[in-house]
């Protein structure tokens, strides 16, 4: 194995899942929803495969998808792409990421990630032979997490070729806010970098708040790729449907990387995709509120078995603090939980390059079932 991937051989939501599955525990670590998408989405991919469309699609994606994703963030944000040329559909947000690193960074290139980070995100600015640089999400006072915006200007420089952003942001849950958004676009444009944002949770923010990409500040628009994906959106994270949206240089680049990687992929997804995307935001609105309430329920249950519940704005996810009950290391409890009381989740640490700072935090996905959130709640009521 070279050394680009010898740091990166396991993932923690396979460890965890495999630990889960083995131990019979409720699984609130991998991050998926126990119930299907919308119905007409559904129908239009069965639809899609017996009506042949099943061999390659085209190298930038389906004509169709296409003009449903510009569409989408036209009426949504009112940004707009090109379907031909400033859209790439890709397999997953995955592949639309690491084809970004591979397109952009050259070997030695900087690259700035926000800590905690999503866990592929390191992989991919590593195979491309890029240098990572994060910068720290730090715990506030009133339980939610901010950007540490010295730290950012004092990260991106010259050597800077670009930087990810991902909100609302897995693991913590936070949505960034309109000043740090500002001060992230300021410090891309004072230094020519390219913004990579990681939208996949633009649907799920909670209590009113509201997605702004980064792509719609000012100056944004030109050196930003924007990447999402069908799965968190449509509850549908098998499906593997993702795309990238941004100015044709930037597209064109990040699609000669992903024709080699994965050339095309997903079919008969591609027009169930473009059938939600067009006729199934009422079905994301209720999605929306009903993971709003297993965020609330979730959050009371595990404040009431004794942690220390830190705010969550938007994802499938929420954080808490494990030392109230006499825990100090997260990794450690997470490793011990499922034998322990039969319950899985991800300690935060394994996404940071400072572990230290967060060593103490643990990730609950409340994108379950109520009865399933009930039956981990009961069970989180053992630790104390
Ligand atoms: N980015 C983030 C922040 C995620 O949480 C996930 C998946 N859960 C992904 C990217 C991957 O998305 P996809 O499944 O579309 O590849
Ligand atoms: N994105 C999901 C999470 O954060 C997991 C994806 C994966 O298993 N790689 O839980």
């Amino acid at each position: 194995l070279t050394s680009r991937l010898r740091p990166f051989t396991s993932t923690i939501f396979a460890e965890i899942t495999e630990l889960a599955r083995r131990t019979g525990a409720v699984n609130l670590g991998q991050g998926f929803p126990d119930t299907d998408g919308p119905e007409g989405m559904l129908r239009a991919a069965q639809e899609a495969i017996a009506n042949g469309v099943n061999q390659y699609p085209p190298g930038a994606g389906e004509p169709e998808l296409r003009a449903a994703i510009s569409e989408h963030r036209r009426n949504r944000y009112g940004i707009e792409h090109a379907p031909d040329g400033e859209v790439l559909v890709t397999v997953g947000a995955t592949e639309a990421l690491t084809a970004s690193m591979l397109a952009l960074v050259e070997p030695g290139d900087e690259v700035v990630l926000i800590e905690p980070y999503y866990d592929s995100y390191p992989v991919a600015v590593s195979m491309a032979g890029g240098v990572r640089r994060t910068v720290p999400l730090r715990q506030g006072p009133d339980h939610r997490f901010r950007l540490d915006l010295d730290a950012l200007r004092a990260a991106v420089g010259p050597q800077t070729r670009a930087l990810v952003l991902n909100s609302p942001h897995n693991p913590t849950g936070t949505v960034f806010t309109d000043d740090e958004l500002a001060a992230i676009a300021q410090v891309c444009r004072d230094n020519d970098v390219v913004a990579i944002t990681d939208e996949v949770y633009e649907h799920l923010l909670y209590d009113g708040r509201e997605h702004h990409p980064l792509a719609t500040l000012p100056g944004m628009a030109e050196r930003t790729l924007s990447i999402s994906s069908v799965g968190k959106s449509f509850s549908a994270t098998g499906w593997k449907i993702g795309w990238v949206c941004g100015p044709s240089e930037l597209v064109s680049a990040v699609r000669a990387a992903k024709q080699f990687m994965t050339f095309v992929g997903g079919a008969p997804f591609q027009p169930a995709v473009a059938h939600a995307l067009r006729n199934e935001l009422g079905w994301v609105e209720a999605l929306r509120t009903g993971l709003q309430r297993k965020r609330d329920r979730l959050s009371e249950g595990l404040a009431e078995a004794g942690f220390d519940v830190l705010a969550s704005e938007g994802t499938y996810f929420v954080c808490a603090d494990v030392r109230p009950l006499g825990f100090d290391d997260g990794a450690e409890l997470c490793r011990s939980l499922p034998e322990r009381i039969g319950l899985a989740a991800i300690p935060v640490q394994v996404f940071c390059d400072n572990p230290e700072a967060t060593k103490h935090l643990v990730r609950f996905a409340f994108c379950k079932r109520d009865e399933v959130l009930d039956e981990a709640i009961r069970r989180l009521h053992k630790l104390k």
